[in-house]
């Protein structure tokens, strides 16, 4: 299964330093908390030393901020367009640079990052310079206001596209920011700050704080930040939500899913195995809005999971660097336990566990692409999000019991339909209680559309026009 001719991306690309520092003020600078280390999760090898960011060093990331908060926002939308733009084109002409950097510090394959990550992260820049200088045309006011200075907290599935969907529209409505990488993936946000320098953004309109929740917990509480963005598990949007009640800020929360991918009889199967493999194997299951439930018709159930096993075992499970894999490593040692207790546990309830035959490397953070069957609803691993390339198998006959099913999850961040019939689609898009509901494709993204969850997957959306009434006072 794992046979291939390598074809690796040179690591060259990139220079990684063997240690950075905090971004603030335009500047990079020592942080006072103790420096973490980054690893490659495909090697276990060691990228480099990060720094910390302490309360105090928040502070001053945030009092930067501020005081760039003025000029930047009684700049004309066509002047911080005109940032945008430039910021835009670098990152599309380093692009290879920051995927191959992508790849090296979250295990996710060259592919994904380079066709998929980065054209998107480019494109968000784009799209919300476009809007920098039309605010007022959009309805919001003779003179749009900014909420002032945003405290933006990221995950680490994917490390740049998060960045871009949270500093591009707050950048283009007037705000400021300061941005805290999550602490397995810190190296692309210290490239964009780089990025930020090359294109004379004035100082303090972006900073970057990196360190563990501990930093984001100083961020989000800080009391001069008015806006506090967050996308992460529900169980930490949770807390953030608590610390913010009652506070000036403005919050929006992207959250946790655990999202029912429906088949139904009269699907193009071949499509639909297509979607289903990259529903829940795309960057190893570690998506927000991953198809990790697989609602199938019943009578086609049988065939439709021959159909997947015998094309999961043509899936590369290797070298994230390889520009043939198909599935990379796991981004994280904790995060590759959780993985297999809830794994464990599916078959401790009773349900079937199917993996193509494959070798792990020795080294780093590997699971293989997974398939539970005999998946009852109560099952954890029906109800929890598992975070990683692990299908959880489920059946229905009818319509309504598919909505049923669908909606039985705390979860309401996407969905898929696959059916020939378009007004099955509508009539199902209007029942699914979830953010996006993708009909014959899957993990869909255009930075003009609204992404964001109902129910515990969150509030707020981002992208497209909503994602902007994030970051102004309307
Ligand atoms: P996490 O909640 O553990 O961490 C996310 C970020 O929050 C990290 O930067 C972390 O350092 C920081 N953090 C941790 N504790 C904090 C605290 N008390 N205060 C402030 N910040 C704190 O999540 P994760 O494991 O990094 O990411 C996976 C989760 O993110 C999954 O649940 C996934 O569904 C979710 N996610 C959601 C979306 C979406 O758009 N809805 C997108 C991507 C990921």
């Amino acid at each position: 299964m794992f046979e291939y001719a390598p074809a690796p991306e040179s690591r060259d690309v990139v220079d990684i330093k063997p240690s950075y520092g905090l971004f603030i003020g335009g500047e990079f600078t020592d942080g006072t908390g103790t420096p973490f280390k980054t690893v490659n999760p495909a090697s276990e090898e060691v990228l480099s030393e990060v720094a910390s960011a302490s309360a105090d060093d928040v502070d001053r990331a945030v009092r930067a901020a501020r005081e760039a908060f003025g000029t930047w926002s009684a700049m004309p939308g066509s002047e911080r367009a005109k940032y945008l733009f430039r910021i835009a084109r670098i990152i599309q002409e380093r692009s290879r640079e920051l995927a191959v950097l992508e790849s090296l510090d979250n295990g996710k394959p060259i592919r994904e990052s380079r066709d998929v990550d980065l054209p998107l992260v480019a494109a968000h820049f784009f799209y919300y310079a476009g809007w920098a200088d039309k605010l007022s045309y959009a309805g919001y006011g003779p003179s749009p206001r900014p909420l002032g200075v945003a405290g933006q907290v990221i995950p680490w599935n994917f490390p740049l596209l998060m960045l871009a969907w949270k500093i591009a529209p707050a950048l283009a409505c007037g705000n400021t920011v300061v941005l805290k990488p999550a602490e397995t993936t810190p190296l692309t946000a210290l490239l964009f700050a780089e990025i930020c320098r090359q294109a004379d953004l004035p100082p303090g309109v972006v900073n970057i704080v990196t360190g563990a929740g501990e930093t984001g917990a100083a961020l989000v509480n800080h009391p001069d930040v008015d806006k506090v963005a967050f996308t992460g598990s529900t169980e930490v949007g949770r807390l953030i939500a608590r610390s913010v009640a009652g506070t000036r800020k403005k919050v929006t929360l992207e959250l946790g899913g655990k999202a029912a991918n429906i088949v139904f009889d009269d699907a193009a199967l071949d499509q639909a195995v297509e979607g289903v493999v990259n529903g829940i194997f795309f960057n190893q299951g570690h998506v927000c809005c991953a198809g990790s439930r697989l609602l199938v018709q019943e009578s086609i159930a049988e065939e439709l999971l021959e159909a997947l096993k015998r094309r999961l075992a043509t899936l590369r499970l290797g070298d994230p660097l390889d520009k043939n894999t198909d599935i990379g490593a796991i981004n994280s040692a904790a995060q590759l336990a959780k993985i297999r207790e809830l794994s464990d546990h599916g078959e401790l309830e009773g349900a079937e566990r199917w993996s193509p035959a494959c070798a792990l490397p020795e080294r780093g953070f590997w699971f293989p692409p997974t398939i539970f069957t005999g998946v009852a609803q109560s099952h954890r691993i029906a109800r929890e999000e598992v975070f990683g390339p692990v299908l959880s198998v489920l059946t229905f006959r009818t319509p309504a019991e598919a909505v049923e099913k669908a909606n039985n999850t705390p979860y309401g961040l996407s969905a898929g339909v696959w059916t020939e019939k378009g007004s099955r689609i509508l009539w199902m898009a209007d029942r699914l209680r979830a953010g996006v509901v993708w009909a014959n494709t899957f993990n869909r993204f255009d930075p003009t559309s609204p992404f964001g969850g109902y129910k515990e997957s969150g509030y707020g959306r981002e992208g497209g026009r909503h994602g902007l009434e994030a970051y102004l006072d309307v």
